[in-house]
């Protein structure tokens, strides 16, 4: 692995100055600035072309500085310690002495945080005195990446650095659930709703269509790579690749496999990377085999279809 100490001070001074960098996290990249800095934030909004009306997810490395922004209740604490640090996002009440840039929830009065698993965005997030505000690193409505070197190709030399953490173990973004009023899902993500189910021991509500007021893990056109997508196929569309999710012996030119053997995770952990890879070979459609939908297949193929939407 190529990340050491000098990376992450590099990472942290680029921070500090009030620049945008690309960090790893264990659902996706993300474009991370200074969440209590409105001319950092603002920088994000650009670099993606993201709708100012769109908040940020905002990082912590610990629940003392939480409480700093957030009020926090039951349902919180009982996920926060079953699932925190991993692939969920808490939408909380923001406290009114709260520091967060209001860039970064367009004057709303919630906030959505998450803590992140990656051991180096951890690290750096230790290192500061804020929190971070990242979104996906994609521009807006495109594939997140999943890789530094995605990144770059999203931005180019428009960022300053990207701290490389070799590729995302979960591959798809967090599960979204508000705890301001009635716990309701808002996106489908990386932790199972069956899980926080449990955990919660209550009615969970889901609101994942999408709204008037846009937001974008809610559109319908996000995760786009740029080239039509079809679902539930069983062979390619003519100058098509075509995407399984079991490999096979005999494989075509075109053929692309997701998984060795039919396993979700992997599934979810190749998905991104092979899209981007079709989009960049320059092929003029993917089509896509089935996915199972259950357990994190609904997140793919939540994925899958607002991708197909193109
Ligand atoms: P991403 O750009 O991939 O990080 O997506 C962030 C997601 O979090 C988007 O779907 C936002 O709409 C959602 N989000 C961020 N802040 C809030 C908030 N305060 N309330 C509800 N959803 C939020
Ligand atoms: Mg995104």
């Amino acid at each position: 692995m190529k990340y050491n100490q000098s990376n992450i001070k590099k990472a942290k001074k680029y921070l500090d100055k009030g620049d945008c960098i690309g960090v790893p996290t264990e659902t996706v990249y993300g474009l991370a600035a200074n969440a209590y800095s409105s001319l950092a934030v603002k920088k994000i909004f650009k670099l993606k072309k993201r709708p100012h009306n769109n908040p940020l997810i905002v990082h912590y490395s610990n629940i003392k500085s939480l409480k700093k922004d957030c009020l926090i209740n039951n349902s919180f604490t009982k996920l926060y310690k079953k699932f925190s640090p991993g692939p969920i996002t808490f939408v909380l009440k923001l406290r009114k002495d709260s520091k967060i840039s209001k860039y970064v929830i367009n004057k709303q009065k919630n906030l959505a945080i998450r803590f992140p698993k990656h051991n180096l965005f951890k690290n750096l997030l230790n290192k500061l005195d804020y929190p971070l505000a990242a979104p996906s690193a994609n521009i807006s409505n495109k594939l997140s990446s999943v890789m530094a070197s995605d990144v770059k190709e999203e931005f180019g030399t428009k960022i300053k650095y990207i701290l490389d953490g070799g590729k995302c173990k979960i591959g798809l973004e967090s599960t979204i659930i508000d705890l301001t009023n009635k716990p309701t899902i808002l996106r489908l993500g990386g932790l199972g709703v069956k899980e926080i189910q449990n955990t919660l021991n209550k009615k969970i509500y889901t609101s994942i269509k999408p709204k008037k007021k846009i937001m974008p893990g809610q559109s319908l056109f996000h995760y786009s790579p740029g080239i039509p997508l079809k679902t539930n196929m069983k062979k390619p569309l003519i100058d098509g690749a075509f995407l399984l999710i079991k490999e096979r012996k005999t494989i075509l030119n075109n053929y692309y496999y997701l998984s060795k053997n039919k396993n979700l995770d992997e599934i979810a952990k190749n998905l991104y990377s092979c899209l981007r890879k079709m989009k960049n070979k320059g092929y003029k459609s993917i089509a896509i085999e089935k996915i199972p939908n259950k357990g994190l297949g609904k997140t793919i193929n939540d994925r899958l279809n607002r991708a197909s939407k193109y």
